[in-house]
């Protein structure tokens, strides 16, 4: 098949260049199993001479703007984005896997982010402090300098709009490595910045390998910020490498997270965030709803909705648009495939259906509703990454607490109860990043701040709060008698 390309993805953008890469890699579509094209494969002379590009942006066009003018940048890319809109979609569907509507929604977000970033850019304030007699005390928010966006397959789109988009807004220069698994869209997005006058060297996409250009960009001591979303075990790197050249980092490592149904649950409310939450990205999501915890009064009432509602899904090629799409890779199929093994001792409380017009060499999974699980289990206590859901019964709220908060993990939890008090104190008491009372909205919402405790990393993307976070306080305390 043909890809609706309107560049050459085997370049990669550093200092305002479009460079032919030292090498390929081959860009597999995971509806297909088919090679669909190349990209560039950089190295760690690649990222080192983009490192060097950003720091000449810093002290050159890019560091001279006023927060105003990086504004107005960001808001022109946003409008080019939306202009894109249709071929930025179908590329992220066919590099991703994702239903081509949930690309138009990730499209959506990454014009929304820079829209959002633009227009706080000029609004990042610092204090004036009460101090000794004799003194003016005050802040200032500057930016880190060269900050590094290691981003994975899942949402490419969303996660560069919200990391690289407060970036810049703060006046960082970004260096971007894309995954090898998905690297379009972060190509399509650094054409999009060029044309709208973002000044050679603000931002240098990168792609190639993780051990090899993310290794090199993660532990190059001209980065002064990290921001990753991935894999614990990279995470762990990253902090590594980062703490190896004292620089700050931001983690987004996924997580386990529960959505909590109560027996006074508007449950025709609740529905059909319960199951999207779970097989949204066929479940590829690190905020995705995998544990469903219910009270045993209607513990099998939920099942039987939720599983009524299973039968109905069907996974098939991104284009076709059905509920999901194939996961990203035949590794990926391979490892849930492994997790799914595990739900033996379980109850399998629904399926739903792979499409005849999956091509057997597509990396389909059949979303799978089990039931009848507890904390401890394995499937209870993991990320599975895949179109797969855990439904656990639970008799009071303190049991309901301990098992949603009894896992290494802690992005995202919902409460779903008509108690207002309640909620308000399991809000309290759940150990998350973000709790969703009544809705499951981490998908969306563009203005909350996003980031994790315990394994889920830490640090916060997102909102106001990214801003805070991509920039660096400076106290000025002035003597004038
Ligand atoms: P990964 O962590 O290996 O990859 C994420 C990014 O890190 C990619 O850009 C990759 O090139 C880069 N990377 C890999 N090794 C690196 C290294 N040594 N140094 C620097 N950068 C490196 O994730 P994966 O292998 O693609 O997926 C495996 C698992 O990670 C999934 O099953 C899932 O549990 C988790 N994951 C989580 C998220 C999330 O949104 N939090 C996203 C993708 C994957």
């Amino acid at each position: 098949m043909t890809l609706p390309l309107w560049f050459d993805p085997t370049e990669m953008l550093i200092g305002g260049q479009w460079l032919p890469a030292p090498d390929r890699l081959p860009v597999e579509n995971p509806s297909t199993g088919q090679e669909m094209a190349e990209i560039g494969r950089a190295g760690a002379a690649e990222v080192d001479a983009a490192v060097h590009a950003a720091q000449d942006a810093l002290e050159g066009d890019w560091g001279a703007l006023t927060a105003a003018e990086r504004g107005r940048v960001l808001m022109r890319m946003s409008q080019l984005v939306l202009d894109n809109a249709e071929a930025l979609a179908t590329a992220e569907a066919l590099d991703v896997g994702k239903p081509l509507s949930q690309a138009r929604a990730d499209v959506t977000a990454l014009a929304r982010y820079l829209e959002f970033y633009g227009g706080a850019a000029d609004k990042v304030m610092g204090e004036t402090i009460p101090f000794q007699n004799g003194y003016t005390a005050y802040t200032l928010r500057e930016p880190h300098g060269v900050t590094g966006h290691i981003v994975p397959w899942n949402y490419p789109m969303q996660i560069i709009g919200r990391s690289v988009g407060a970036a810049l807004a703060m006046g960082n220069a970004a260096v971007l490595k894309p995954a090898e698994e998905a690297s379009l869209t972060a190509l399509a997005f650094a054409r999009i910045a060029t044309e709208a006058g973002l000044p050679p060297g603000a931002l240098n996409v990168v792609p190639g390998l993780g051990e090899e250009a993310g290794a090199a960009l993660s532990g190059h001591p001209g980065v002064n910020h990290l921001s990753f979303t991935g894999s614990v075990g990279v995470g762990q790197m990253i902090q590594t490498a980062a703490a190896r050249n004292v620089v700050p980092v931001t983690l987004e490592l996924g997580g386990k997270s529960p959505q909590i149904v109560f027996q006074d649950a508007d449950l025709a409310r609740a529905l059909p965030f319960l199951v999207n939450a779970g097989i949204q990205n066929a479940g590829q999501t690190c905020s995705a709803a995998s544990r469903i915890l219910v009270e045993r009064s209607r513990y099998d009432e939920v099942v039987a909705l939720m599983a009524a509602r299973y039968k109905t899904l069907i996974a098939g090629p991104a284009l076709s648009d059905l509920s999901l799409g194939p996961l990203i890779s035949a590794r990926q199929k391979e490892i849930v495939e492994g997790y799914l093994a595990l739900a033996s001792d379980l109850e399998i409380a629904a399926l739903g259906t792979i499409s005849p017009d999956a091509p057997e060499t597509g990396h389909y999974v059949t979303p799978t509703l089990i039931a009848g699980g507890h904390g401890d289990h394995r499937l209870a206590q993991e990320e599975i990454f895949g179109p797969a859901q855990l439904v656990i019964p639970f008799d009071t709220e303190e049991e309901a607490i301990a098992i949603a908060n009894g896992t290494d993990y802690g992005l995202v939890a919902a409460v779903w109860s008509e108690s207002g008090p309640r909620t308000m104190r399991m809000a309290r008491k759940l150990r998350a990043g973000q709790v969703f009372l009544n809705n499951y909205g981490a998908g969306g919402g563009v203005e909350l701040p996003f980031g994790g405790t315990g394994k889920s990393g830490h640090g916060r993307e997102k909102g106001f709060e990214a801003l805070y976070g991509f920039s660096a306080l400076k106290t000025v305390a002035a003597w004038h008698g």
